[in-house]
């Protein structure tokens, strides 16, 4: 990649160095610590380079979630030893504010892991395990984690396909992925402030607790347990705890964090997500009069089979119109469609042809000049990542609450640079799409 070389504060010293389980995770955790003042990079995996531009914390992008064990500790380490190289002083492990994990894991291996390769380090035999973003209604309490006015079993987590969590008290759930022994920085401990939150750390470490799940319902307790932690290497957490870190290193929140190069090019919006926010956000687009070309998933397979090339379709449709202001391309669909076309293809089958699609379209939009893009759906996004063969972004001003502008170098536009926005399936008002494009301006 050609932007690896000339960035021109190569070297910059890295203060906080984050791995995260999931992509838009790790845009979530950027998105806070770019709020709370830090010039954040995102990058996707562990890089094979050292970062080309300057920033005070990186976050790794990692898909480690639900992956088996050893493989998210082998990621995970490998991210760890790439963040230390430059120059990291501490790691943040990011995980969902959810806690999804498996019996297995894989929060407390990953952990155990860093814990373990961290051991060399003054204060390396002890972290924290916290998912509280009051923000977005996460909360624990008594070491009890709350989604809403719900206990974590109780709100619909305990369905969830790949990580169903059945149990609410985060001391237990840990400790049965834990070697070493799980404790609790209660509520009462946490509201009286930095001296208490340490003098409890010093008694756990005595007792030998090597990890302890932290209380906190409100962001003024995030807050307080900021500088309590500023000794830690490593600090386990959801993206909530980010908000009380920048100050351990002497930085405040400005406007200067979320800078982004000026936006040039055409406008555009890919989205192939099917969620009730996205296809508000369609419905959206279409009604204020903007052009729109709907895929079918029938068709594209049907197109395909007649060898036809569906993305120069989708070209010669756009192009005409990019110079009069953004279209938008989508396969979003409501729910008894989607079930319709995986009836007749698949599930996996179906979102793999669409998501596909979509990240060859997203690379052709980019070849014509398109400079701006949004990206509606999780997986969609990660598949326009990769195929626009982004390797890091730098994070920018937020849209919506976990929604932030990004700037990439992609191989589709060489020397250019791409501004872009990943929004994950029910984030975002029902503007999102305008709004997105016209904050850029
Ligand atoms: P979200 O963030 O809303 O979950 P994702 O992009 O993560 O969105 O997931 C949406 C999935 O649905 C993708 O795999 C996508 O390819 C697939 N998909 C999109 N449109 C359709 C459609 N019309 N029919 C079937 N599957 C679709």
């Amino acid at each position: 990649m050609s932007h690896a070389q000339h960035g021109s504060h190569a070297g910059a010293q890295v203060r906080l160095g984050c791995i995260a389980d999931d992509f838009t995770g790790a845009t979530d955790l950027a998105n806070n610590l770019v709020r709370a003042g830090m010039r954040v990079v995102q990058v996707i995996g562990v890089p094979s380079q050292p970062l080309a531009v300057a920033a005070d914390a990186v976050v790794v992008a990692l898909k480690s979630r639900t992956v088996p064990a050893p493989e998210a500790v082998a990621q995970s380490l490998a991210a760890l030893h790439w963040l230390r190289a430059q120059g990291a002083g501490q790691i943040y492990f990011k995980y969902c504010s959810t806690f999804d994990s498996t019996a297995q894991g894989n929060i407390g291996p990953v952990a155990e892991a860093l814990l373990d390769a961290l051991a060399d380090v003054p204060g390396g035999d002890f972290t924290i395990a916290t998912p509280a973003f009051p923000d977005n209604q996460r909360t624990v309490f008594k070491g009890h984690l709350f989604v809403g006015d719900m206990l974590l079993n109780e709100s619909g987590m305990q369905h969830h396909p790949l990580t169903p969590m059945q149990d609410a008290n985060l001391v237990r759930v840990l400790q049965a992925q834990c070697q070493r022994q799980v404790g609790l920085i209660d509520y009462q401990v946490v509201a009286q402030g930095e001296a208490a939150i340490r003098a409890r750390i010093a008694a756990l470490r005595a007792q030998g607790v090597g990890l302890a799940v932290v209380d906190a319902i409100s962001n003024a307790d995030l807050l307080r347990l900021g500088p309590a932690l500023k000794d830690l290497p490593l600090v386990t957490a959801g993206s909530g705890v980010a908000i009380g870190l920048p100050a351990n290193f002497g930085i405040t929140p400005s406007d200067q964090a979320s800078a982004l190069p000026a936006p040039s090019g055409w406008q555009a919006v890919v989205s192939g997500s099917c969620s009730q926010a996205t296809n508000r956000q369609v419905a959206a687009f279409i009604q204020s009069g903007r052009p729109a070309l709907a895929l079918d998933p029938l068709h594209i397979a049907a197109r395909q089979a007649a060898g036809a090339d569906v993305v120069a379709d989708a070209m010669a449709w756009a192009e005409p119109l990019l110079g009069q202001g953004p279209v938008l391309i989508y396969s979003s669909a409501d729910p008894a469609a989607v079930k319709a076309v995986q009836g007749q293809l698949g599930v996996a089958a179906a979102g793999a042809l669409v998501e596909t699609t979509l990240a060859a379209i997203s690379r052709a939009l980019v070849q014509r000049g398109v400079r701006q893009l949004v990206v509606a759906g999780g997986e969609t996004s990660g598949a326009c990542v990769q195929a626009l063969g982004i390797r890091q972004m730098q994070i920018g001003p937020q849209i919506d609450p976990g929604v932030p502008w990004c700037f990439a170098q992609t191989d589709a536009a060489p020397a250019a640079g791409l501004h872009l926005a990943l929004k994950s399936g029910n984030f975002g008002t029902d503007d999102f799409f305008i709004k997105a494009l016209a904050r850029l301006a």
